[in-house]
């Protein structure tokens, strides 16, 4: 009883003297980083399941890669979110971005984290802001992210390899031709040597339709990346593509 008790304390003060709280809605939980029953009960985990290379649900008539993937193998070699994006998750997403939530952020890596691929040479990349876009917000949420995901993995986290050399217009309600040419060219590599020959994970808070990620992964690829992979926290997928 007195030991549990002094547990309980000696986490709250490692916790900034407050009890863990679900992420979704705030609910006093056991465990830090988590959710409560109703919240989990929400959200769909997607896990490792899906295509072997771009993760949405397979069909039934496919088996480890989609048909989409087999046609056109894209440019990211392996694509991970955590979570389907929905009015829940999407609002950890907007309390990582607007608020600069560190915890927000630990949650997410916590769930993202096993999702990373195995291999050497490997280098965790947020997707980058502009920078009048970080200037204005003083940081960016990917690479918030991306630093969780470091320390949980072991991997090194390069937050200013990649940068965005242009700003680009909210690709919302864009036909996917024209955010790809939206996007296109938008990034720039400051050190060829530094990518060279690594596989690039880059990191994510939300996944649409990919043409940011896949402008991304176009520049890393030429400027010698030997992979790049994505691990994003949430991602747009169809309820019809859910198999609940
Ligand atoms: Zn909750
Ligand atoms: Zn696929």
């Amino acid at each position: 009883m007195l030991w549990s008790a002094v547990k309980v304390a000696a986490r709250a003060a490692l916790d900034f003297a407050l009890p863990p709280r679900c992420a979704g809605c705030g609910s006093i939980v056991g465990d830090v980083h988590s959710f409560c029953p109703d919240c989990w009960k929400q959200i769909e985990f997607l896990g490792n399941s899906g295509c072997t290379t771009c993760g949405i649900p397979l069909q039934a008539t496919e088996q480890d890669t989609c048909g989409r993937c087999l046609a056109q193998p894209p440019r990211i070699a392996r694509s991970r979110a955590a979570v389907a994006y929905d009015d829940l998750t999407r609002g950890l997403a907007i309390r990582l971005k607007y608020g600069r939530k560190v915890a927000i952020a630990r949650t997410m890596a916590r769930f993202m984290a096993p999702l990373v691929g195995e291999g050497d040479e490997r280098l965790l990349v947020p997707v980058p802001l502009h920078r009048t876009r970080l200037w204005s917000r003083g940081f960016n949420q990917s690479a918030l992210v991306a630093r969780e995901l470091s320390r949980r993995l072991g991997i090194s986290v390069e937050a200013s390899m990649l940068r965005r050399t242009r700003r680009t217009p909210p690709l919302k309600g864009m036909s996917p031709v024209q955010r790809r040419k939206t996007v296109a060219g938008a990034f720039a590599i400051a050190d060829r040597a530094a990518v060279a020959g690594k596989t690039i994970i880059l990191v994510d808070d939300v996944l649409t339709t990919g043409s940011t990620a896949e402008a991304c992964a176009r520049t890393l690829r030429r400027a010698g990346a030997a992979r790049v992979e994505l691990v994003s926290w949430a991602r747009v997928v169809k309820p019809s593509q859910l198999m609940r």
